[in-house]
């Protein structure tokens, strides 16, 4: 398969609090889960590709921000300990946030866009609808504004699928969010890994196609759910679900890589 990608790493970004039915609609509500965040990078020939940045650890351990923007929200504040910071997660690879060239958001929520304030001189691509979104007031709270409204960042709007280059796809899957984006990956030895963003949270989304518990669309949302299925099965490759707990401890972790 022609890929111009070699390497990619999981790095596991901290953990969010939260009831089971912010990521399966109606189902779980008696539990509450610490689903692992995620971001993933990617070594190829065109430089370094990060695709989603992690949560904003600023937030949570400023006591005046985390109740302003947590706790009055009804959003459990998350738990990220210093192994979890991206640049920490960058540094144990070798990797300076200024080596990344590239930044893919699959969405714009508080916990993939929470970074972006170290990629000042990065191209971000990002579907023009989320943007836009983004951008509009009384968008809720899980958009924290003051992690993507900064000054000089070089986005990069796009619409529908693209190819970020040979062997790295992206496509459109709305639905969570008004533009949510899919990565497609080919690695050489390790075939096609989707890295679904959050299409879908858990195994169980995929498994019995269940919506995310929040979306702007649900037909969009599932229709997403099935793409992503359908191209995992057509590729015989697997789905890289950011947010589901058990999954990532089977994955291996950064500084440790698929090729
Ligand atoms: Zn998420």
């Amino acid at each position: 398969m022609s890929t111009e990608v070699s390497r990619l790493y999981v790095l596991l970004c901290g953990y969010e609090i939260l009831e089971k039915t912010v990521s399966t609609r109606d189902r779980g509500g008696r539990f509450i889960l610490a689903e692992p965040v995620s971001a993933y990078l990617l070594e190829t020939t065109r430089g370094h590709v990060l695709v989603d940045t992690g949560l904003n650890s600023a937030i949570v351990h400023d006591p005046a921000l985390r109740e302003e923007r947590y706790t009055k929200q009804g959003i459990r504040p998350p738990v990220i300990l210093p192994e979890h910071e991206l640049a920490c997660q960058l540094a144990a690879i070798g990797v300076r946030p200024e080596d990344v060239g590239h930044v893919i958001l699959t969405h714009m929520h508080l916990d993939h866009a929470g970074n972006l304030k170290m990629f000042r001189h990065a191209r971000i691509s990002v579907q023009r609808r989320e943007h836009e979104h983004a951008f509009s007031p009384g968008h809720g709270p899980a958009w924290f504004d003051c992690d993507y409204d900064l000054p000089g960042l070089r986005w990069d709007l796009v619409e529908g699928d693209w190819e970020a280059l040979p062997g790295l796809e992206v496509l459109l899957t709305r639905g969570h969010t008004p533009g949510h984006q899919s990565v497609v990956v080919a690695l050489r030895d390790t075939g096609t890994v989707v890295l679904v963003g959050d299409a879908g949270d858990l195994a169980e989304n995929f498994a019995e196609e269940i919506l995310p518990g929040e979306s702007v669309d649900d037909a969009a949302a599932l229709a997403s759910i099935r793409r992503l299925k359908q191209i995992a099965r057509e590729r015989r490759g697997a789905l890289l679900l950011g947010h589901d707990p058990e999954l990532i401890q089977e994955l291996r972790l950064a500084p440790a890589c698929y090729t």
